[in-house]
């Protein structure tokens, strides 16, 4: 389903939303893992506690007015929390080229932000909340049942479904994006006592599956080669196993990656290996 109007007015104003999203995406990064609610208080500075007024809360602009620090007594202001918005408002301007001016491309911005969201957690606390992938799953049974109902192409983001149900696409995507790190993490463990990834990448891949379609398979490997890859890179000189690295923004790239690019990705790959 396509919205009757232009595509660069519907790519302004998805960058313009996912900047706003960009701030949300701040609070929820800082306070959910800290079982603080995230609808109160209003933002308020960390070092001072005073409130922060909305033209101070104003995505991007605002650190770079105040030159990353807080009006009032100059405590310095991460420089996470810009980067964070302008990676949102990036991100949903990617799913409004992408996609166009549909729901499709509204789906796609609220998969990318939730990743973008599970990432900065992940790398902070080294765990994938089950709020967050709960949400991001009935998100993606909502896409679904729209696609399903409608027959408007929702979901799966990744090929315009290959059976001629998206349910059915959907529902192999979930069971193979869990199932096949499931059973590689229990034979890790059965092998050699512990596994490479935990349960919140296995919930993780479940719903991106929703989101994906069989083509969570590529998200999975992607995942996993540039982890492997990070893994190496982040620990030069002290021996693999001393490097404990979150394996969801891995995840989440590849899941991007999957979305914007999978079927061009693996009908290029069989082309090259003289399959397609
Ligand atoms: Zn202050």
């Amino acid at each position: 389903m396509s919205f009757p109007i232009p595509g660069w007015y519907f790519s302004l104003s998805m960058t313009l939303f996912g900047l706003l999203f960009g701030s949300f995406a701040n609070v929820v990064i800082w306070r959910l893992p800290r079982g603080e609610s995230i609808a109160h208080p209003g933002s308020h500075c960390p070092g001072c506690d005073a409130p922060i007024a909305w033209y101070d809360n104003i995505p991007v602009v605002s650190w770079l007015v105040l030159r990353g620090r807080c009006r009032l007594c100059s405590e310095p202001i991460s420089l996470r929390y810009p980067l964070v918005e302008a990676a949102s408002g990036a991100l949903f301007l990617v799913a409004a080229l992408v996609w166009g001016p549909s729901v499709r491309a509204i789906f796609g911005a609220a998969l990318f932000w939730f990743l973008l969201v599970l990432s900065m957690i992940d790398v902070e606390h080294m765990r994938l909340p089950n709020p967050l992938v709960g949400t991001l799953a009935i998100l993606g049974v909502v896409g679904v049942s729209m696609s399903e109902l409608t027959g408007w192409c929702v979901l799966p983001l990744a090929g315009a479904g290959a059976f001629a149900h998206p349910w059915l696409d959907a529902a192999l995507g979930a069971l193979l994006g869990a199932g096949l790190p499931g059973v590689l993490a229990l034979a890790f463990r059965l092998v050699r006592g512990k596994s490479g990834f935990g349960m919140g990448d296995i919930k993780l891949l479940g719903a991106l599956g929703l989101f994906l379609g069989p083509y969570v398979l590529l998200t999975f490997f992607l995942g996993s080669f540039l982890g492997a890859v990070g893994a190496i890179v982040a620990s030069r000189g002290r021996g693999l196993t001393a490097a404990r690295i979150p394996f969801g923004p891995w995840l989440a790239a590849g899941a991007v990656v999957t979305a914007v690019a999978g079927p061009s990705l693996v009908s290029g790959y069989l082309v090259l290996v003289g399959i397609g």
